[in-house]
Order: structure tokens, then C-alpha cells, then sequence
């Protein structure tokens, strides 16, 4: 094992989710007793100690002003990320039945995607580490922003994709200079072809297996700007796309850590999950009353950022949204482009199907009563629709001749 790695005096390790054993924050990536996930560990009781508010809002207006709860130092020179606006969509909130609906607007992060935030932390520990490059498994959005990423850094990179994957998403990386293999097969054959190639590249950083533990800490920024924007305390629900299940679950852990310092007082805050009914495979666990997670073989569905058949935080993620009185939706193609569309027309914001999975989900949980009388709900928009088009199946009206009577003839709802 390398050295231990520990730039941030808070970070007291790695400890095991499987048998609890916390060890030293080194290039380990599982529990060396167990082979188990493992997440790093802060000394919480000292940041509530240390003045942690002051800290943050005297910070950079990016994702590293929560430094003190991150596992590692910016990489120098990275790009700034994170950031986003809080914003209250009233017309949106309107036409599905929600009283006090905001959104997390992560359409409008770096490279148009929330993975520009695990990248940020999972790049600069790689660069901690001395890795000689930046790798992935990705559905899409990853890999644009593993490219950046690794372009910023002088790095080469190399991402892996589904053959499948909507070319705006493949052509974004290869613009970044990534090498772009293109692989047949699903997201999780993707994934196991990654993880072998892991093995025995021990010099490359690839995020989302031998970085994954500092990868997944960046997924905590979402619900650590949320409550800052919102006057330091916790929203009363939040509804979180669900692929590998990272996001959901570091939202319950970025909860737990902002109570554990006094960030924000200790408030009920639901945890429901969004998923797109031909991959949904943690969404179906929680509806099925709770049971364990069975992995969709075959994904089939227009949010392809979300069809993973067997997530790594699968279970978890159900049992996340249990223990904090969430739910769940999964929700047809067809819903998820009005969805798109919807959000699109009422709040003039563009979301990749992925965003429109999290908007019908809202509507669904709204119509079966989740909602409490002026409940906040935050809504997580991931990813935006310029990548991909759930737009490209609208009807345009015809193109016509620059000519005022031409015009009033073809749109006749323009005339006066
Ligand atoms: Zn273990």
C-alpha cells in the first residue's frame, strides 16, 4: 500500500459499510479486510467545533467551498464546478399539483451535467495519486466529463461507453480529446470490462471504480448547496434520479454530515426515488414492498443516463428512501418526454430525459398523495436536454418563405 494520503485534517480514513473497520485513507478503493465498499470517515465533532459555517461562506463560489467535508484539495488548475442555482419554478409546481417546488439546476453545471461534480473531487485525487490517466464506465454525461476534466489536467482519457449511447454524449468527450471506446452490450457489461481493465492498470484513475470512494464524495455538494441556498436548513424532500444509486445514497450521508457538524439543525427531510419504468430497478424494490434489489437485465428506456440493470448502490438506496419516509416512481418513456417538455414550457429549462424521469416522478407521487400541504420539494435536474433530444420527437411547424402572409398562413395563432 502507498502512502497515506490526507490533506484534509478532518478526514479521519476509510471505514467499511460492510464490517465497520475504519483504515487508512490510501490508494485503497475496498476494505482490505472484507473487499467491501468503503467511504471516507470526518471528525465531525471537531468541525462543529471549528467555525465550519464561517469556513464554507468565506470560500470559492464553487463545490470546494465545502472543502472541510471533502476528501482532498482541489486539483491546481481545475476548472470551477458546482455552484448552482436554487430556484423556486411556481408554474412547474402549479401544473403537477406540488405547493412549494424548487429545483437543483445542475443543468447548467460545467460540462452540462452533475457528474462534473464526482469528477471534480475524483480528478483531484487522482492527481494526489499520480495517476497517469483518467478512465470510466459511462452511460453518457461521464464521460463529457471525465474529457474536460482530463484535458484541463494534461491528462490522457479514456472512456467507455454502451455503442448506444446518444452521439451529442459521444462526440462531447471525443471533442475533449478522450479516447471514446464504444462498447457493444449494456452499461453493466460496460462496466465489468472496466473493472477488469481496473486490475491491471493500477497507474490509470479510474473514477468510478479504483477512485470510486472520492468519486462518490462529490454526489454530497448537491444536497450540501441546497441546504446553504436555502437558508441552512434542510429541505423537506428531495427527488433524486436514481442510475448507480451514488447520488441518492451520499444524499442521506451529505444529511447526515451537515446535521453531525451544526451546519443545519436536525429536520425530517425525504429521500424519494426516481427511475424510468423500463430500468427501474430500485424503484420497483421500494413499491414492492421493500424487498431486495433484482437487477434489470435488459434496460430499456429513453433516459439512457439512468439504465443501469444492476446499480452498486442499489440496496442501499432503497434503504435510504425507507428509512427516511421517501418514495418512488417509475415512469413511462411517454411520461418522461411530456415531462421534458412540461418543464421546458412552464420554466423555460431544458433537462435530458434523465430530468424529465425526476419531473414525472414529482407528478406521480403528487397524484398519489405523497405530497404534505406546503411541503418543500427540491427537484434534482442532472443533465440538459441540449446533450440529447428528447426534443427531437416534437412537431415543428413548416419552414416557410420570409414573407408576412406566409407566416400568418402557417401559424395562424400569431394573427392578431
Ligand atoms: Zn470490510
Amino acid at each position: 500500500m502507498a502512502t497515506v494520503i490526507a490533506r484534509n485534517a478532518a478526514l479521519l480514513g476509510v471505514r467499511c459499510r460492510a464490517c465497520g473497520t475504519l483504515q487508512p485513507a490510501d490508494t485503497r478503493y475496498v476494505c482490505a479486510e472484507c473487499m467491501g465498499p468503503i467511504e471516507p470517515e470526518y471528525d465531525t465533532a471537531a468541525l462543529a467545533r471549528d467555525g465550519t459555517r464561517a469556513r464554507i461562506q468565506s470560500g470559492p463560489q464553487t463545490l470546494w467551498r465545502y472543502a472541510p467535508l471533502l476528501p482532498c484539495a482541489p486539483a491546481p488548475g481545475a476548472w470551477p464546478t458546482g455552484w448552482t442555482a436554487l430556484v423556486p419554478v411556481p408554474r412547474l409546481g402549479a401544473a403537477l399539483g406540488i405547493d412549494d417546488l424548487w429545483i437543483k439546476d445542475d443543468t447548467r453545471n460545467l460540462t452540462l451535467s452533475f457528474k462534473d461534480r464526482p469528477v471534480a473531487v475524483a480528478s483531484a485525487r487522482a492527481v494526489e495519486q499520480g495517476c497517469t490517466a483518467l478512465a470510466c464506465a459511462s452511460t453518457g454525461n461521464l464521460a463529457g466529463s471525465v474529457a474536460a476534466a482530463a484535458a484541463r489536467l494534461g491528462l490522457p482519457a479514456y472512456v467507455f461507453v454502451p455503442a448506444e449511447t446518444e452521439p451529442a454524449k459521444v462526440m462531447a468527450a471525443a471533442t475533449y480529446g478522450a479516447t471514446v471506446v464504444r462498447v457493444n452490450g449494456s452499461y453493466d457489461r460496460v462496466n465489468r470490462l472496466c473493472a477488469t481493465l481496473a486490475d491491471d492498470r493500477s497507474s490509470w484513475g479510474f473514477v468510478n471504480f479504483t477512485l470510486r470512494p472520492y468519486y462518490a464524495e462529490g454526489s454530497k455538494t448537491m444536497l450540501f448547496e441546497i441546504a446553504e441556498q436555502n437558508g441552512w436548513r434542510l429541505p423537506d424532500h428531495v427527488i433524486v434520479p436514481v442510475g448507480s444509486g451514488a447520488l441518492l445514497t451520499r444524499t442521506a450521508t451529505a444529511a447526515a454530515q451537515l446535521v453531525a457538524t451544526g451546519l443545519v439543525p436536525e429536520t425530517p427531510m425525504r429521500i424519494s426515488a426516481a427511475q424510468p419504468a423500463g430500468c427501474a430497478p430500485v424503484s420497483d424494490a421500494i413499491l414492492d414492498d421493500w424487498r431486495a434489489v433484482r437487477p434489470v437485465r435488459e434496460a430499456k428506456t429513453i433516459a439512457k443516463s439512468l439504465a443501469i440493470g444492476a446499480p452498486a448502490d442499489g440496496d442501499g438506496s432503497v434503504a435510504v428512501v425507507k428509512r427516511t419516509g421517501g418514495s418512488a416512481a417509475s415512469v413511462s418513456d411517454e411520461d418522461i418526454v411530456e415531462a421534458c417538455s412540461l418543464a421546458a414550457r412552464t420554466e423555460g429549462i431544458s433537462v435530458e430525459p434523465a430530468g424529465g424521469t425526476v419531473v414525472a416522478t414529482a407528478r406521480a407521487l403528487a397524484r398519489r398523495g405523497v405530497f404534505r400541504k406546503n411541503e418543500r420539494v427540491v427537484l434534482y435536474l442532472t443533465g440538459n436536454g441540449y446533450k440529447q433530444g428528447a426534443a427531437e420527437s416534437l412537431p415543428l411547424g413548416p419552414a416557410i418563405a420570409p414573407d408576412v402572409d406566409e407566416f400568418l398562413a402557417a401559424y395562424p395563432q400569431a394573427r392578431a
